[in-house]
């Protein structure tokens, strides 16, 4: 199995060296030649297999370089002692039809775990078959969620280094926070003065800087990325997606072959991507339903076919979704255009100069087949949360409910009852103001007053991680400007290993 370059097709390289470029350097993203398929059956026998034996059994297809030992390995490093529970990835019914895929109960209280818990044991395995002894520096941009899972997964792993930048105004009070006191010899933290955007596109343009790279190399280190667009983190989101279909057969829920729809809560476009590739493995997945917030700039696109993020950008209750550029929706582009990588270059190209493209309907119509799109303001969210918890006694965090909104006003729409799985992507304490307003009415002013009233409230206790933070020292409480983050980086990894 090869990877190539959604900008380059002809470029081919095995997944250790995919996962350690992380982009690949035309600017394009990592994606399978070939997707490969289930067998028949096969969901039923890993319907009878462990979460990570599960893993390996996926992982072993697409990363032919590796053995099956050590992807095991990799799987059992990263899923068996830091996740609470029996399984990394429960599912909680809700009614007849729906399932919430729970994503966070990982360190950081957020789906990013998944893919972050595994990706520094890929790495350094990777850095090993490259056998180069160069040292891997993880460059990051974050919404907030990534930004500390990222430094959660490779806290003191040797042979790395990490750096994340946030975005200062993007993130909440205790994204920040948990950034702030990460522990780990080989980490750095540095907020940023603009958004998002502003942050990913300046750490995309530093990634490629060729007198960064040189200085780097010279100094016997390289850049890896943490980012979603690395292959190593596509790749651990596919295994929940199938999993959790296998979870399905397994608790006699559905049969081998029933058909189930899938709704995200959207940002980046990864989390769904993977759903994506899960379904043109094999997996009987109907529907994926795109869920977004007021940034709706996918809800747009997947229903019209125009991209442009000539717009205005809002910062809502869920901040990881709080993106124009969603850098992921290439691969799906690549995916449709039968891999003409010379269309996917114009588009991205249409992007940068004039922030927008558009596809033709030839492409928008295979869109349709596999999507659906909504998006809802944090009114719309903040009501579900409060619907949810009155009607099932579940609470949820502001994401989850943009995607829980979503796909209730497109069962009214449709009428499509199909059994459906919703990513369930935070825990409700990593957003607890937004999540306390929602049920009770209240607004409080601190992170922590408020995670304390809805314990109160709802009898369900903090994740012991976040109850921590409030007792931990800051460590990273620099700022920078957009154009300062290039030396900021220089002066950190500038020096000799
Ligand atoms: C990152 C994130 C998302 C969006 O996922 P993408 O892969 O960027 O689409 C949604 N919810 C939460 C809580 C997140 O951290």
């Amino acid at each position: 199995m090869k990877f190539q370059s959604t900008r380059n097709k002809d470029l081919r390289l095995d997944s250790a060296e995919t996962i350690i470029r992380g982009l690949s350097d035309d600017g394009g993203l990592f994606v399978p030649v070939e997707v490969p398929v289930l067998e028949k059956g096969e969901l039923s026998e890993l319907a009878k297999l462990s979460y990570c034996e599960r893993a390996k059994r996926i992982f072993s297809k697409y990363m032919t370089d590796f053995s099956e030992d050590e992807l095991l390995e990799c799987a059992e490093k990263a899923y068996t002692e830091r996740f609470n529970g029996d399984t990394p990835a429960p599912m909680v019914k809700l009614g007849e039809n729906v399932y919430m895929l729970e994503l966070w109960h990982g360190p950081t209280c957020a789906f990013k775990d998944m893919a972050l818990q595994i990706l520094p044991h890929f790495l350094v395995k990777s850095a090993e078959k490259a056998g180069d002894g160069k040292k891997t520096v993880i460059l990051t941009a974050t919404s907030g969620d990534t930004g500390k899972a990222a430094l959660e997964g490779f806290c003191n792993v040797s042979g790395t280094e990490i750096i994340v930048f946030y975005p200062k105004d993007g993130v909440s009070k205790i994204q920040q926070l948990q950034m702030q006191t990460q522990s780990g010899e080989n980490v750095c933290v540095c907020g940023v003065i603009g958004n998002f955007d502003d942050t990913q596109t300046a750490v995309k343009t530093i990634f490629t800087d060729e007198k960064i790279r040189e200085k780097l190399s010279e100094n016997g280190k390289r850049f890896s990325s943490a980012n979603s667009i690395n292959v190593g983190r596509l790749l651990p989101q596919i295994v929940y997606y199938i999993s959790a279909y296998a979870d399905l057969i397994e608790s006699e829920e559905i049969s081998e072959g029933d058909v189930v729809n899938v709704t995200v809560p959207t940002g980046n476009f990864g989390n769904i991507l993977a759903a994506y590739y899960a379904k043109m493995m094999g997996v009987p997945f109907g529907k994926l339903i795109c869920a977004s917030n007021a940034n709706n700039v996918l809800t747009d696109f997947l229903s019209t076919g125009v991209y442009s993020v000539n717009r205005k950008f809002y910062m809502t209750e869920s901040p990881s979704m709080d993106i124009l550029v969603s850098s992921n929706l290439e691969r799906l582009i690549f995916e449709l255009c039968e891999k003409d990588d010379g269309y996917v270059k114009s588009v991205m190209q249409s992007l940068r100069e004039h922030g927008e493209y558009s596809v033709p309907d030839e492409m928008l119509n295979k869109i349709k087949e596999h999507f659906s799109a909504g998006f809802t303001d944090d009114e719309g969210a903040e009501k579900r949360i409060k619907w949810l918890f009155d009607k099932y006694s579940y609470l949820c965090d502001t994401h989850t409910a943009v995607a829980v909104e979503v796909y209730e006003k497109y069962r009214e729409a449709t009428g499509d009852n199909t059994k459906t799985i919703i990513a369930s992507t935070a825990s409700p304490y990593k957003f607890p103001r937004a999540v306390l307003k929602s049920i009770s009415g209240r607004s409080l002013d601190d992170d922590f007053d408020a995670a304390k009233e809805i314990e109160n409230i709802s009898g369900l206790s903090m994740p012991k991680q976040l109850r921590e933070l409030s007792e931990k020292e800051p460590r990273f409480t620099g700022f920078c400007n957009r154009e300062d983050m290039a030396d900021f980086v220089l002066s950190t990894v500038g020096g000799e290993s």
